[in-house]
């Protein structure tokens, strides 16, 4: 499914093309551009994005500005080289919006969202659009021979997309003309436009497909002279009348199998594997099948491992020179390798690195196999939904390939790598065979010596690989899986740690990827702190590596384009022309938050955040209302906090009548889809400061599960909400009592600035934010104290005397 797809993909810059989304398209490309697009579109799991440049002119360095917001997602559906270069085959997928587009190594990226047209025409009227089309285009194109082929293909196509699709390209447009048309939101609109624009351009489409149809005609009388002459081709060589150039290639084969170490049973099969391609010739239609799968077995890495000492006191001196702080994490590593040692390198566990984008799980990847001494390999596992991709494809199925474990074996050349197995959060598990369960074998000690992958069809010992996997969110990756895995949890990175990274590692980076001496770009210690507080906001340091990146272009186009100069140095009144607007506006608390308005503390898997639940009432007969796209969980805690407010504070506060109003209760930003208990504090505050209207103070956060007998319950991901909070100007946080221990990982500087409180139930956080005191409950909430007098504004807006 496309919502699954990365959301952060190559750019690929067509000139004066706009794609409508529906349709395939063969684009043709040099080599050295085809074979980059290839790779990266292969590493993004075939996918890209195309969206046209307003200005056809080449530039030297492009800008987001530059580009048109829509554009349009396409996949890699086939790729033939030939001695002209590469042709590839996209699909159009679907129509996007770019939100920023810049610069990686040696091409340009893309962060964007899906922006499909909105369906806003019922079914007659698609009948009747698609009815008045059809005789349109049959009407204009009757005059010439070949017609009936798009007259039948379109009547094919009950999908008015499809047929806009499928008749847009012979519509005479410039290239403005058809973004304009791309850009057009509601399919109502895009249908009457079309229509217009057929009757306009009759003319022209009917031309365009006459052309067509004559270059098909043409094709096909060309494709079937190049049969003839293979055909011919093969019949020489059957009777020798050509040099025997395979044959050649088969005494290879016998050698190389006989070279690659491999076990005696898999030689077996690859030299009946290797029979069969002499019995059946090098032209039968299973030839190509049966040479790609000997290339696979001759070249996948066979025989021992060879055992490379490592040396821990080095491992430490590298992981300590390539990451900044990560103290911990950094020992957890060592003390692995230390067990591994004593094991005589056979894996005990697997690590899983948890964090925020950008906190260096990978590159952790990375120094680790430095400092082992080993291979790296990574495999994306963001958006593998087939079982097959893990385990590969059995050999009878058509285009089969061997699955991404083996493939990135291969890949390393060695039977021992460092193999990071990245978003392994992000496996999508459905009907066809569930990944994870193949995932499950490949990371099992017991199994894993034995990994079985349905090409290759035999088995492969994987229990020398080093597996390293990498997940945002622990919260979505199966039990049975996370059971298997040593987790490491990386936090976000406070602004001093980002600081030092900055300087001593992506500085250094940036500089030397633009071509840059380090002496050529000076960033003031000021200048770049507000680089990281107001262009960035993120718990990890990609956002701020790519603002230095643009930092260090706009450097390296100043120092290249003269006055001679040799060094740039950035101020802060520069960083505006630079970077553009501050990006990152933090909700700072206000002064005063009215009743019913309380500042939480959430957690997300790109770290923490600081958000305000909002409450009001109204007349009504006692139901909850809930906005701001709550999940389940969250939804539940709202209503056990309704619960623990009717059963206490109503129970003891005389006059409180909950029966005759409605709550409202929003939590901003209604666009985001929220969920998990720890809003449960929050949410219990905000009725309880509502229906009392006692306001609590703003500069006051809190986070919690509570339970319905009024416990305060632990939660997660305790660093990144404290560092969040401390960002936005809070004082004070209400934490439960058993979050104590977290605090540990906090640094010093942030503990002086907030005052933390430790809760263990509900009653501690009422008296503790809205200042009533009421009596400790047992159970449920059943036993109150009715005499309580404290009295309420609220009261005036009692219309109906309560029993209670
Ligand atoms: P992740 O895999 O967690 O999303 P990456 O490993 O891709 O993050 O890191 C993004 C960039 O930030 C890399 O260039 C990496 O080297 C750098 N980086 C992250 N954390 C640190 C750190 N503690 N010290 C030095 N560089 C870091």
């Amino acid at each position: 499914m496309v919502e699954n797809v990365k959301r952060d993909l190559s750019l690929l810059i067509l000139p004066n093309t706009v794609l409508l989304p529906g349709r395939n398209i063969k684009v043709k490309l040099s080599e050295k551009a085809g074979k980059r697009i290839y790779e990266k579109m292969v590493h993004d799991d075939s996918y890209a994005v195309v969206v046209a440049l307003k200005d056809s002119e080449a530039k030297a360095n492009y800008e987001t500005e530059d580009f048109h917001r829509i554009g349009t997602l396409v996949k890699l559906i086939k790729s033939d080289k030939n001695k002209s270069g590469y042709t590839l085959t996209l699909d159009t997928v679907e129509r996007i919006e770019s939100t920023e587009i810049y610069i990686e190594d040696d091409g340009l990226r893309v962060i964007y969202d899906l922006n499909s047209v909105v369906d806003d025409l019922d079914d007659m009227n698609k009948k009747e659009v698609l009815k008045q089309v059809r005789k349109i285009v049959a009407e204009t194109s009757k005059n010439f021979k070949g017609s009936e082929v798009f007259l039948e293909k379109m009547k094919a196509m009950d999908n008015i997309i499809d047929v806009i699709a499928y008749i847009m390209p012979y519509v005479n447009l410039t290239t403005s003309e058809r973004q304009e048309f791309l850009e057009i939101d509601s399919l109502k609109d895009k249908s009457l436009k079309f229509l217009d624009l057929i009757i306009r351009h009759k003319e022209s489409v009917s031309f365009q497909m006459e052309i067509t149809s004559k270059l098909t005609q043409d094709m096909n009388e060309n494709y079937r002279k190049n049969m003839l002459r293979q055909q011919l081709k093969a019949i020489k060589e059957e009777l020798g009348e050509t040099e025997g150039e395979k044959k050649s290639r088969k005494k290879d084969y016998k050698k190389l199998i006989e070279e690659s170490n491999m076990p005696e049973d898999i030689e077996e099969i690859a030299l009946e594997e290797l029979d069969k391609l002499k019995r059946q010739g090098d032209k039968s239609s299973e030839a190509n099948v049966i040479q790609s799968y000997l290339d696979l077995i001759i070249s996948l890495p066979w025989g021992k491992s060879k055992i490379e000492e490592s040396d821990i006191n080095e491992a430490r001196k590298i992981l300590d020179k390539e990451h900044f702080g990560l103290d911990k994490v950094k020992e957890r590593i060592i003390q692995h390798m230390a067990v591994m040692k004593l094991k005589k390198n056979k894996q005990g566990s697997i690590v899983l690195f948890v964090g925020p984008p950008g906190t260096g799980k990978t590159s952790l990847g990375k120094s680790i196999a430095k400092s082992l001494n080993r291979e790296y390999v990574r495999v994306s596992l963001g958006g593998v939904r087939d079982e097959a991709e893990i385990r590969g494809h059995r050999r009878t199925y058509i285009g089969a390939m061997a699955g991404r474990i083996i493939q990135g074996i291969k890949k390393a050349g060695t039977r021992n790598p460092v193999f990071v197995l990245d978003e392994i959060d992000k496996l999508i598990a459905n009907g066809q065979g569930d990944p994870s369960s193949a995932l499950l074998e490949v990371l099992d000690p017991e199994q894993n010596n034995t990994f079985f992958d349905h090409y290759l069809d035999a088995p492969y010992d994987l229990s020398d690989v080093f597996f390293i996997a990498t997940a945002n969110n622990l919260s979505t990756i199966p039990v049975a899986l996370r059971d298997r895995m040593e987790i490491i949890e990386i936090g976000g990175y406070t602004e001093y740690e980002k600081f030092n990274i900055a300087k001593e590692h992506l500085i250094p980076e940036v500089v030397a990827e633009h071509g840059l001496e380090e002496s050529m770009l000076e960033i003031e210690d000021e200048v770049l702190t507000v680089v990281i507080q107001k262009y960035t906001r993120e718990a990890g340091v990609r956002g701020l590596k790519k603002q230095l990146a643009k930092i260090s272009r706009t450097c390296a186009e100043k120092i290249i384009s003269g006055n001679d100069e040799e060094s740039y140095q950035v101020r802060e009144d520069m960083l505006e022309d630079i970077l553009g607007r501050e990006t990152a506006r933090f909700d700072r608390v206000g002064e005063i938050n009215p009743p019913g308005v309380v500042t939480g503390l959430a957690w997300t898997p790109v770290g923490g955040d600081i958000l305000f639940i909002e409450g009001t009432m109204m007349p009504g007969n006692g139901q909850l209302i809930l906005t701001g796209q709550l999940g389940d969980v969250m939804k539940e805690s709202a209503k056990i906090s309704q619960s623990l407010v009717r059963s206490r504070l109503a129970f003891s506060l005389k006059g409180l009548v909950l029966n005759n109003y409605d709550l409202h209760i929003h939590v901003p930003a209604g666009a985001i889809p929220k969920d998990g208990p720890s809003a449960g504090v929050t949410l219990l505050t905000a009725i309880s400061s509502l229906v009392t209207d006692r306001s609590v103070d703003s500069k006051t956060a809190m986070t919690g599960e509570i339970s319905l007998s009024g416990r305060v319950m632990p939660v997660g991901g305790i660093k990144e909400k404290v560092l969040a909070a401390h960002r936005s100007g809070i004082r004070k946080i209400l934490l439960p009592k058993d979050n104590e221990i977290d605090l540990r990982d906090i640094p010093d500087y942030v503990k002086d600035d907030i005052e933390f409180l430790f809760m263990e139930t509900v009653e501690d956080v009422l008296k503790e934010t809205i200042g009533i005191e009421l009596p400790k409950v047992d159970i449920g909430g059943m036993i109150a104290d009715k005499t309580s007098e404290i009295g309420f504004k609220y009261n005036n807006k009692q219309e109906i005397n309560n029993e209670e």
